[in-house]
């Protein structure tokens, strides 16, 4: 909230930054991308926000806005005439976003991992030179489609099994063949199915119909939507983040040409092995939702929420301790990811690692257990349909069950981390 601002959620006075830029020593880079999407989420993604929930659909018209920004090309290094953002200043950026319209900013977290997995990323991975000139020439295509003609790109990994969790390789295959492979397999939970112009899909290469599956030959190709033998299947009516259309994807002997890779054969399990932080990406929609819920509460609390009597409830006890809870439950949060995306790096440290899975528990589950408390505290007349919260303690459910760093799986890998070294057992 500007200082003396009275402030709406849909309205025209721009909100405060989540991470003011002082306080947090922002870059001034970060701070203006941060005030971009801010402005931009705030003033026409907030407003359709209940009506992209309402229908299920996906946000078509926020993209345009995106394209119309340069906002599509965020993380397209700067040489390639992107923005250039690093990981830091794009979770930042997106964590606005994600204040206002969660569908958004995760539909937006798939397309921004094409680029971000294909350059920032992709520079700090080992490559061989070889490898490194086949990168270069795949990825000019790559952001040529987005900057060009506003390609939009989704990111379907997972597939029901436990592949998208990292134990076994995808059962979605690329059998190698004359110029490319041919693609057969499925995709659940595709976010933008149906939207995005490419899906950017992991899958397994074989060099035979009887080669052995493997992690290591993970591919990662880049399918055009209109592709013959790519089909969208299913009902799309969930919980929350309903915006994101993530339907069943299948892809039923699809050819896809040596040069639509988005990574040479080998660099995607590389990465992933190298730049475990890049999972965090999901985060930022979470991390928006929370300070979102936090904000709703102060509003309704002190009688300024548009679209409700103008009754002021802040001078009860159980509510102010409740909000205290609620801001020292952001606060840790904020804190945790904070430092969690400033260390990111290739090959962290075993704390920085137990640390990254530590933030992602914290902001999936926080956002949730915060719009939760915000419900409860402000009480029956603000889970009414026509006002936001309702929807972001939908939205906020979410967070915890994307993998391949589920709250569960995050559990799992801080308890065993901490207890043992890398190659530790008790069998003896
Ligand atoms: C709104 C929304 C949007 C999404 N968008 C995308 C998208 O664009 N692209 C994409 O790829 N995915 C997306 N997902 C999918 C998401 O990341 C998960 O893959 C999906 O929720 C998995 O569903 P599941 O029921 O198979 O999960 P789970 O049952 O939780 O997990 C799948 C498998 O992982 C393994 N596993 C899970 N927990 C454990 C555990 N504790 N220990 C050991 N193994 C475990 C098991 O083998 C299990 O069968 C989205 C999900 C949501 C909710």
């Amino acid at each position: 909230m500007d200082d003396g601002a009275k402030v709406t959620l849909d309205g025209n006075l721009p909100d405060r930054a989540i991470f003011d830029p002082q306080d947090w020593q922002l870059t001034d880079f970060e701070a203006d991308l941060c005030a971009e999407t801010r402005r931009l989420a705030q003033s026409k993604f907030a407003a359709r926000a209940s009506i992209i929930d309402r229908e299920a659909r996906f946000p078509t018209e926020n993209y345009a806005d995106l394209r119309e920004a340069g906002l599509l090309g965020i993380c397209i290094p700067a040489e390639h005439g992107g923005r250039g953002a690093d990981l830091r200043a794009y979770m930042l950026a997106a964590a606005e976003i994600g204040r206002y319209c969660g569908a958004t900013a995760l539909t937006f977290n798939m397309h921004v991992s094409s680029c971000l997995w294909t350059g920032f990323l992709a520079d700090g991975v080992d490559m061989s030179a070889a490898q490194r000139a086949e990168h270069a020439e795949m990825r000019a295509r790559h952001y040529r489609r987005i900057l060009d003609d506003g390609a939009v790109y989704a990111q379907p990994f997972s597939e029901g099994g436990d592949a998208a969790a990292g134990k076994t390789a995808f059962g979605t295959t690329a059998l190698v063949t004359d110029g490319g492979w041919i693609v057969n397999g499925k995709k659940i939970f595709a976010s933008l199915s149906g939207h995005a112009d490419y899906y950017g899909a992991l899958c397994t290469e074989l060099a035979t119909p009887d080669t052995r599956p493997s992690r290591a030959n993970t591919m990662y190709l880049a399918i055009p939507r209109d592709a013959e033998g790519v089909s969208v299947e299913g009902e799309w009516d969930p919980l929350g983040m309903r915006g994101t259309v993530s339907r069943t994807l299948i892809f039923k002997d699809v050819f896809i040409p040596h040069e639509d890779q988005l990574m040479p054969r080998g660099v995607y399990f590389n990465a992933a092995k190298q730049w475990p932080h890049m999972f965090m990406t999901l985060t930022p929609s979470y991390m928006g939702i929370a300070q979102a819920a936090y904000d709703f509460t102060i509003r309704y609390l002190r009688g300024e929420m548009p679209g409700t009597p103008p009754v002021k409830r802040r001078m009860y006890p159980t509510k102010q301790l409740a909000v205290a809870q609620m801001k020292i439950m952001l606060e840790q949060t904020k804190s945790l990811w904070f430092q969690s995306i400033s260390e990111a790096r290739p090959n962290p440290g075993k704390e920085s690692l137990l640390r990254a899975w530590a933030a992602q528990h914290s902001v999936m589950e926080n956002a949730n257990a915060i719009a939760q408390l915000a419900i409860r505290t402000c009480g029956g007349q603000a889970m009414l349909r026509s006002l936001p919260l309702e929807r972001l303690y939908r939205d906020s459910r979410c967070g915890a069950l994307m993998l391949p760093w589920t709250a569960e799986l995050c559990l799992d890998m801080i308890g065993k981390g901490a207890l043992y070294e890398p190659g530790e057992s008790d069998e003896d």
